[in-house]
């Protein structure tokens, strides 16, 4: 299955993977950094498995990211 990851700590909270892919991500309110929804903490970084319907919508919020934190395997 693809998968996303998104190395959390390194975000600086611009909103653009927000803006592309709602069904996916949060802003938090807390720390003012994204969240990838449902996805299961690996030491630190997230990952969710996606299914095909996602794919390339995610390589095209990957690519979005201005610090490429969110990578699409
Ligand atoms: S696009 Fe990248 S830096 Fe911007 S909020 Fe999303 S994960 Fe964080």
């Amino acid at each position: 299955m693809p998968n996303i990851i998104h190395y959390r700590n390194r975000c600086i909270g611009c909103g653009i993977c927000y803006e592309l892919q709602p069904e996916l991500w949060r802003m938090s309110k807390k720390d003012g950094k994204a969240t990838l929804l449902r996805a299961v903490k690996k030491k630190d970084v997230y990952v969710l498995e996606l299914t095909r319907h996602h794919v390339q919508k995610s390589k095209e919020t990957a690519e979005a990211c201005p610090v490429r934190i969110i990578k699409v395997n």
